[in-house]
């Protein structure tokens, strides 16, 4: 037996008064995914705890079996993982933009005017070999990723994640200090940070990459922010837990690192943006390979979250059909008497609010054997009347492991 669990970031939302209190979900053309929970057994997911809001990292380490309460320490780390950097036990990551200040260190703009990958990929190669002068000891991995996207690592003895962001999550606030949380806790770390920070604004300040910028009108990315530090999770790799062998489709670096740590497989797939311009039949056609040589494929879809933020209905109902279509792919692809097709999210995120929120998620499980409900459409009210009733994401992985035969028995 084998699964493949697709994951729709964010889609879940609340009723709308612009849909006639329906949810983008229920209002949206679904019929593969209607069909599924018509032949399948659905629940709703409260993804972390019941009104609890996630991150996609705490979010999609429950939707994989990991308790995040017990093992999350951080999204730097993961997102390092995701970056393709490997870590050690006791390094610290960051999360980082490139962004712009001005003369007073005051955020313009925190992602530099969506600077392009070959612009920051060239300032990146700029801050190579800089390192603390006060902490000769400590070794500074910088890595862009896409566009403004970077991911700094830490590396040496006394370091920790009890570390302030220098990131003012806003703009229109200065470059924040990175300060301690206890006194003892994180100083060096905060002292390393601070004056990677002053470093890397100098160089970046003189590059010619940035004057290019300036002079073509474009904001120049002056300096680089830093947030949720991070060290990397211990986890029991879901390959031994269960004794299988998995992969992850994901874009964004995030998710590949929540992948990466539970000791899945990252399957590039071309195309593949996490954004509205993502090729989903290149992502459902790369799942279906992979399934051939793995029990358990993740095929986590991005865009839908970032039609929430973005607080765009319209763009979020077209991502939605969009997946539905890409789930017929997978339906008329997979070999439906030994797989399971799963379909979830990982968390609500609110058209309106445009934030994530702690309202349950729906789920459905088609494939053989499983107990089928009276629900007939996929949605946030229909999914909450189904046979998995309501259960934590950190119970979906067991569940579905269960079917597939791979949970050993707990007592005599
Ligand atoms: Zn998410
Ligand atoms: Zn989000």
């Amino acid at each position: 037996m084998k699964a493949i669990m697709v994951v729709a970031d964010g889609m879940a939302d609340r009723p709308l008064p612009d849909l006639h209190w329906k949810t983008p979900l229920e209002a949206a053309n679904t019929e593969n995914m209607d069909w599924l929970a018509a032949h399948g057994v659905c629940g709703i997911i409260d993804p972390v705890s019941p009104g609890f809001p996630p991150g996609s990292d705490t979010a999609n380490l429950a939707l994989l079996g990991y308790d995040p309460m017990e093992v999350y320490r951080g999204r730097g780390a993961l997102e390092a993982l995701g970056a393709g950097l490997e870590l050690k036990r006791w390094d610290v990551a960051f999360r980082c933009n490139f962004a712009t200040v001005d003369e007073n260190m005051v955020v313009v703009d925190r992602r530099a005017g969506r600077i392009c990958t070959e612009h920051a990929s060239k300032l990146a190669e700029s801050l190579q070999g800089i390192r603390s002068q006060r902490y000769p000891d400590v070794q500074v991995i910088f890595k862009n990723t896409r566009e403004h996207r970077a991911v700094l690592v830490l590396r040496g003895p006394g370091l920790s994640t009890a570390v302030t962001d220098v990131d003012p999550g806003a703009t229109g606030l200065p470059v924040r200090r990175a300060k301690p949380v206890k006194p003892t806790l994180g100083a060096k770390t905060a002292a390393v940070v601070n004056e990677l920070v002053e470093k890397f604004h100098e160089v970046l300040s003189h590059h010619p990459i940035n004057e290019e910028r300036a002079k073509t009108g474009l904001l120049p990315a002056n300096v680089v922010i830093l947030r949720g530090a991070g060290a990397p999770p211990e986890l029991t790799p879901i390959t031994s837990k269960y004794g299988i062998k998995a992969a992850a489709i994901s874009a964004i670096p995030l998710v590949r690192g929540v992948a990466r740590a539970a000791g899945m497989q990252l399957i590039d797939v071309p195309g593949a943006t996490g954004s509205y311009d993502t090729d989903l039949e290149a992502k459902a056609e790369a799942a279906l390979n992979a399934l051939k040589e793995n029990d358990l494929v993740l095929l986590h879809v991005k865009a839908t979250d970032v039609a929430s933020h973005d607080k765009k209905l319209d763009k979020k109902m077209e991502m939605i059909e969009r997946i539905d279509a890409m789930l017929k792919r997978i339906i008329e692809g997979a070999n439906t008497e030994e797989t399971y097709i799963i379909v979830t999210c990982d968390h609500t995120t609110s058209i309106l609010t445009g934030k994530h929120e702690g309202d349950p998620v729906p789920v459905v499980i088609y494939g053989p054997m499983v107990r089928t409900d009276d629900v007939k459409e996929f949605g946030e009210r229909t999914c909450a009347k189904g046979g998995l009733c309501r259960i934590r994401g950190v119970e979906l992985m067991p569940i579905v492991m269960n079917l597939m035969g791979k949970v050993k028995k707990f007592g005599a």
